[in-house]
């Protein structure tokens, strides 16, 4: 089995997450007491999200390097970035290190592909909606149209993650203000829903979508016990 290299903490609840489906699925796989190899590097995410905000972008570059570099040291054979949103710095993290990241969105697309889907709805931080290296990466590399909500929608769903999701609060009201967003890319098109950033399936499940969902963390965490499990 390989070693799986999270780079989590950003923030720790879908850290949590990601750490308990590697566990469970690498469980199913392999029975009796398995589990999964891994390390995790979780950061600071008070730091990490000031930086952001200050569009600090070389900074945090540096700490997601360092990060990496501390895992291929301790012996991961690969590295998964919890976080849709700091893969915009994957190549940053590829260049430092000699072991592969897993991109999130590659896996995220195969399933969407799979699933018989073209126009896909993408929710997650502004920097996820609005900046090309995911929804370019879905475009280019997996041939996907994607659609983001207008700039009121993001705005709530932006700040529903930063002031409450990435500190486990989940609120009805909140809940109930992502099934309208959802329910208006669904009447521009969407024939399915990516939960681009990792703490939103604490709030949302299939039950608040007429349109597939595609939960970034729970196919990441899978994806990573696939190629953990992988023969050579
Ligand atoms: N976990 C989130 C994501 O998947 C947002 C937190 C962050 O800024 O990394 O994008």
């Amino acid at each position: 089995m390989r070693t799986i290299g999270l780079i989590g903490g950003m923030s720790w609840e879908s850290s949590a997450e990601y750490y308990r489906i590697i566990n469970q699925e690498t469980n199913r796989r392999l029975g009796g007491v398995h589990s999964a190899q891994c390390l995790m590097w979780s950061a600071d995410f008070d730091e990490i999200k000031r930086l952001q905000h200050e569009g600090e972008w070389g900074r945090l570059g540096e700490e997601m390097k360092a990060a990496a570099r501390r895992l291929e040291r301790g012996g991961a054979d690969f590295i998964v970035l919890c976080t849709n949103t700091m893969h915009r710095l994957a190549d940053a993290i590829s260049s430092a290190v000699n072991i592969p990241l897993l991109h999130i969105a590659d896996p995220t697309a195969d399933k969407i592909r799979a699933a018989g889907i073209e126009r896909i709805g993408l929710l997650g931080t502004a920097f996820t909606m609005e900046h090309d290296f995911y929804k370019g990466r879905l475009q280019q590399h997996h041939g996907l149209d994607v659609i983001v909500p207008d700039e009121s929608d993001r705005r709530i769903v932006h700040e529903i993650i930063y002031k409450e999701l990435v500190l486990g609060i989940v609120r009805q009201e909140s809940r109930q203000a992502y099934r309208e967003v959802i329910a208006r890319l669904i009447e521009r098109g969407a024939q399915g829903i990516i939960l681009g950033c990792t703490e939103i399936m604490l709030l949302v499940s299939d039950e608040d979508s007429a349109v597939p969902l595609f939960d970034t963390t729970t196919i990441h965490a899978v994806a990573a016990v696939d190629f953990a499990l992988r023969s050579e």
